[in-house]
């Protein structure tokens, strides 16, 4: 039996990724970011909050020299939509200067957030930025941007577990499913 049995019930329309799926593409992407990153240094940030289960799960699947940081933002918008306008809560604590930055976050949606974050890297310097991340919604997107390590592409539809919040509840659920419509309708 899962863990969390009645809260899954209570809150899930339907299960889309399992942890041993999750799992597996992530041990995928880590041996992939160790080939293409081979004899280089990388500095992992890691996207406050959505982010720090994948984060923690992909460190460990890269099997390189590498140092991490945290950023934490804030977008504005609806609990389930982003708009774009982001503030930085938290920054980075180490200068990136002519360091290869790896940018691991969440899901990218319209891809406003990630496109914010890539310019504002760029302009301190960075020697490269790469984007990290574990779900992609190809069809909400507003910019054009694409990661460069994607673990799944999924439908259109507001997704929660393994990390992702609704009203910051269930990042805890260690697989990921569509949350009922009725839970942000109300
Ligand atoms: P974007 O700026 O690409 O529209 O939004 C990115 C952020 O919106 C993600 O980092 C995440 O915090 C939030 N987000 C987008 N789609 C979902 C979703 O399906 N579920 C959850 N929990 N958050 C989402």
């Amino acid at each position: 039996m899962p863990l969390n049995r009645a809260l899954y019930q209570d809150v899930r329309e339907e299960l889309l990724l399992t942890r041993q799926q999750i799992a597996a593409r992530v041990r995928e992407l880590g041996e992939q970011i160790t080939r293409d990153y081979a004899g280089r240094e990388l500095v992992m940030i890691g996207i406050l909050k959505g982010a720090v289960t994948f984060f923690a799960d992909l460190m460990r699947e890269i099997d390189l020299s590498l140092t991490v940081d945290f950023m934490a933002i804030s977008s504005y918008g609806s609990a389930t939509k982003s708009s774009g306008v982001v503030r930085i809560l938290k920054d980075l604590d180490h200068d990136i200067v002519d360091r290869h930055a790896l940018v691991v976050e969440d899901i990218v949606d319209s891809g406003l957030t990630l496109s914010f974050l890539k310019e504002n890297l760029l302009s301190r310097g960075a020697a490269s930025i790469r984007v990290a991340a574990l779900l992609d919604k190809p069809d909400r997107r507003k910019v054009d941007l694409r990661g460069d390590y994607i673990g799944f592409t999924i439908p259109d539809a507001f997704v929660v577990g393994y990390g992702l919040d609704y009203n910051q509840r269930y990042r805890n659920l260690p697989d990921i499913g569509v949350l009922k419509p009725e839970i942000y309708e109300e």
